[in-house]
Formats: C-alpha cells, sequence, structure tokens
C-alpha cells in the first residue's frame, strides 16, 4: 500500500495544479517558481513563470509566442527520461496532441499519476502518438468527454474539402483552424491527400508554421494569402484563424466557401453559428471512445477529469468499477474552439 494517497500530495490551488513533494506545479494558469509544461496551448502554456520544464519543442513554441515572457529559465526534458525533482521523479512521455505535447508522470510515495494534458489517439504525422502508460491515478481531459462526440476518420473530412474545392474551382476555400497544431495537422493531411499546390495562409499562422518547419514537419509549399490576388485565390485552399471568417481580411477571398476544422463542429447549431459552410470534424482532443479506451488501457483505479464536460466521463468510468472525481481547474479555455 502507498504510505500517501495521491490527492494527499497533489493540491489543486489557484496557480494550478501543485506536486508538493516535487515543489512546482504542472501547466498553472498564474505565474510560479517552477512550472512543467504539457505543452504549447495558451491555457496550458503561460508565461513568465520563473523556471519551466518541457519538451524542447513546447519551449521553442513558448519562445515563439512569448518571447522574453517564456519564464526566467527554460529547461529541456527528454522523452522518456527520468529526473527527480525534490522527492518526486518525473518523466514526459508523448501525448499524440500538438507537437511537442507530453504527459507528465509523476511517481512519489509508491503511487504513480499521469497528468496527461490533452491528447488524442488517432495518428497525426506532426507529432509523436501517445503513449499509454500504467498508473495509479489517470489525470484527464474531458474537452469532448460526451458520447455524442466521436469523430470521423479524417481522411474522410479532408475528403469533404477537396470535393467541395473541385465542385466550385471558382470560390476559394476558407479553412478556419485554431493556429498551434491544427493547421499543421489540416496542411500535412491535405498533403496526404495528395494537395501538392501552394496553401494559402493568414499571416496569423505563418510563424507557427515556419517553426513546425524548422523542427522538422515538412508542410509543402505555404503562401502568404494577403501576397495573392483575388483571381489567384479561386480553387485554392485558404487557411485563417476561425475569426477571419467574419472580418474584413476574408473579403480578398472570391466567394469563399467557409469552412471550419474542429471537433465542435460535431453541433450543427455551432456550425451555423460561426458561418461554418463546410463543418470539418478533425480535433486534436479524444473523442469520446478514444477517452474511454484510454482510461480502461492505463488500468488506473482512479480518474480525475478535468478541462470539459467532467460529469458523463465520470458516470462512465464509475460504471466500470473506477473511482472518479472531478478535479476543479480553473483557467482553462477550450483550445479547440471554432
Ligand atoms: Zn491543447
Ligand atoms: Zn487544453
Amino acid at each position: 500500500m502507498p504510505s500517501l494517497r495521491p490527492d494527499q500530495w497533489i493540491r489543486v490551488q489557484p496557480e494550478g495544479l501543485l506536486v508538493v513533494p516535487g515543489g512546482f506545479h504542472v501547466d498553472p494558469v498564474r505565474p510560479v517558481e517552477r512550472a512543467l509544461v504539457t505543452h504549447g496551448h495558451s491555457d496550458h502554456a503561460r508565461p513568465n513563470n520563473r523556471a519551466v520544464l518541457a519538451t524542447a519543442e513546447t519551449l521553442a513554441i513558448m519562445r515563439a509566442r512569448y518571447g522574453e515572457e517564456a519564464g526566467r529559465s527554460l529547461e529541456p526534458a527528454t522523452l522518456g527520461e527520468t529526473r527527480r525533482i525534490g522527492e518526486v521523479d518525473v518523466t514526459f512521455v508523448p501525448a499524440g496532441h500538438v507537437l511537442g505535447s507530453a504527459q507528465i508522470v509523476l511517481e512519489h510515495a509508491g503511487s504513480r499519476v499521469v497528468v496527461s494534458g490533452d491528447y488524442k489517439r488517432r495518428p497525426d504525422q506532426t507529432c509523436l502518438p501517445f503513449q499509454p502508460v500504467i498508473c495509479d491515478v489517470f489525470v484527464t481531459e474531458a474537452t469532448f468527454g460526451l458520447p455524442v462526440f466521436r469523430h470521423p476518420p479524417d481522411g474522410e473530412e479532408i475528403g469533404k474539402l477537396l470535393h467541395s474545392v473541385a465542385l466550385f474551382p471558382e470560390r476559394s476555400h476558407l479553412v478556419g483552424v485554431y493556429a498551434l497544431g491544427k493547421a499543421q495537422r489540416v496542411i500535412r493531411l491535405l498533403r496526404q491527400a495528395g494537395w501538392d499546390r501552394p496553401i494559402y495562409v493568414h499571416g496569423a499562422l505563418q510563424a507557427l508554421c515556419d517553426l513546425y518547419e524548422s523542427l522538422g514537419v515538412p508542410l509543402g509549399p505555404l503562401r502568404p494569402a494577403t501576397e495573392a490576388s483575388k483571381a489567384e485565390l479561386a480553387g485554392q485552399i485558404v487557411l485563417a484563424p476561425p475569426s477571419a471568417s467574419a472580418d474584413r481580411w476574408s473579403r480578398r477571398l472570391p466567394d469563399p466557401v467557409v469552412a471550419a476544422a474542429s471537433g465542435w463542429m460535431r453541433v450543427r447549431q455551432r456550425a451555423r453559428q460561426g458561418g461554418v459552410e463546410l463543418p470539418l470534424i478533425i480535433s486534436d482532443h479524444a473523442d469520446w471512445d478514444e477517452l474511454c479506451a484510454t482510461i480502461e488501457e492505463v488500468e488506473a483505479g482512479e480518474v480525475w477529469v478535468t478541462h470539459g464536460r467532467e460529469e458523463a466521463l465520470i458516470h462512465q468510468v464509475r460504471k466500470s468499477g473506477r473511482a472518479a472525481r472531478a478535479l476543479a481547474l480553473i483557467g482553462f479555455e477550450e483550445d479547440d474552439a471554432a
């Protein structure tokens, strides 16, 4: 029997999840002395922590976003390598969410706790696949923690986009994508599907696309959308943050078909509200089946659910005879919003 239960050494504070015997926080929402960061999305990686430990890719993303404010000292964590911090053994393991994303494995007093951050289980050419780790406590997100959320195969969704492009050669296709992860994933999926023409990108996506390329994720020919004439953009695919379709920026495009790539596109009403004509259900988060399968696979006796729709998932976990509770972390947002 472990001498201490994990909930006796891991605490929820206003700053975030505090690992007491290690003296550090995981994904703190307010600046702390020592932060361990799962991945670069801004609801997990915040600026101005004193010391940051994260994968080299996550640190590069934080530097690109925050510059000097990424943290006073940035230390790269090697995947699969265990280090001792205070009285805690810490290992970063791939999470399959975005480039550099990691689960953080914490071992102390005879228990193993896995803080998975955000994760997904389907293949993604822009990052390493999720690696299940057997544990006593699994801390899981529940962004899509309802049985209605079942993401179709990505190839099918990209096929819809390419079909529409073929159908409307005189129109442009404007795809709303989140700048970190989703943009690069959609580009890779298009390349996989054989789309080798230039892909036009909004200025807000360029820096992270460049960073992905420099870290070894080839994206093929990309062009700034603002440098192309209206006529040139007919029959082309343009990627932009979701908000761009509603503002003046999109006026430069010839009669755009407005698409969006997000797990939320499963909800028709949400697509309609966003003026999305062509919803593409492509997510960097686990869907309901992936959440349930992962919880089984890691064999955790106890599951802490955060970040989304806790109730349904907690109910499901308890039905399988495991303990489950909501971990009320504040400050998390939907990084997969459309
Ligand atoms: Zn995320
Ligand atoms: Zn998140």
